[in-house]
């Protein structure tokens, strides 16, 4: 079944007196627990369809529809309130808080949506546990290797419990070797949770693991084999 439809989505920037054309009609369908690669050249497009995609931006035109939801008339309340449930987002960076512990980090989306303190502090030792990172839980972020770093940006992405994971090249700033065991932790609790993600990404042996592949060309979703 259909997770995630992007429907006829267009995109466009004004570049001076031009219009620049990242999104042209592009359609795209994510399936439930599918895992699917979005390979592409710097500027192709690929952060404005994962922010599109992840409600952070909305396009001139189309619609996405997430788990059966039209977002198109949603107001920007209701858009927040599903990003905050519903969707993860894990970058390059890791974009943790630099002053708490890695434990804390994780902890904090659970709180924001009103958990109870206990609570997400379990949840949140179980995900590093599970990210094989549990050791380093009162580590700040500056304490932790890069793929460190990673692995708690991830498991802080999934703390809510999302349907959809969004990543913009998350092994990009790691050497091979720690990429693929980065890889390997989030690959492992994508298919144990039964999520779906979306992962931008240039390294093809990483592309190669996923169910799909997918790339950008003028403007449209294109399968690739
Ligand atoms: P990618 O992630 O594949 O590198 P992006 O989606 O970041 O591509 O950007 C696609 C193109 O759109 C790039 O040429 C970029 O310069 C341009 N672009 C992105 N965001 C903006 C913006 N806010 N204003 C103008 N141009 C933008
Ligand atoms: P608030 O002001 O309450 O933080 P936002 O609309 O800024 O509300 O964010 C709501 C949720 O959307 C956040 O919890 C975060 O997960 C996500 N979010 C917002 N902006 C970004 C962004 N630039 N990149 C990734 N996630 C974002």
């Amino acid at each position: 079944t259909v997770l995630l439809e992007l429907k006829s989505i267009d995109r466009r920037y004004d570049e001076g007196s031009r219009k620049l054309t990242i999104l042209d009609a592009a359609d795209f369908v994510l399936h439930h627990g599918e895992m699917v690669a979005l390979v592409a050249p710097s500027g192709a497009g690929k952060s404005t369809l994962l922010h599109t995609a992840g409600l952070l931006e909305w396009p001139d035109a189309g619609d996405v529809i997430l788990n059966g939801r039209a977002c198109g008339r949603l107001s920007d309340d209701e858009r927040t309130a599903i990003r905050r449930n519903d969707i993860g987002f894990v970058y390059q960076f890791h974009h943790l808080l630099p002053e708490f512990t890695a434990l804390e980090n994780v902890m904090m989306p659970q709180l924001v949506r009103g958990l109870k303190p206990a609570q997400a502090r379990e949840r949140a030792m179980q995900l590093l546990d599970y990210m094989k990172i549990g050791a380093r839980a009162e580590h700040r972020p500056a304490e932790l290797s890069g793929g460190e770093q990673q692995r708690v940006a991830i498991a802080r992405a999934v703390a809510n419990g999302p349907l959809l994971l969004l990543a913009d090249e998350p092994t990009g700033n790691l050497d091979p070797a720690t990429a693929s065991y980065v890889f390997d932790a989030l690959e492992a609790l994508v298919r144990q949770s039964g999520l779906s993600a979306l992962i931008a990404t240039h390294n093809h042996e990483l592309a190669a693991r996923m169910d799909r592949r997918v790339t950008l060309a003028e403007g449209k979703v294109v399968e690739l084999p």
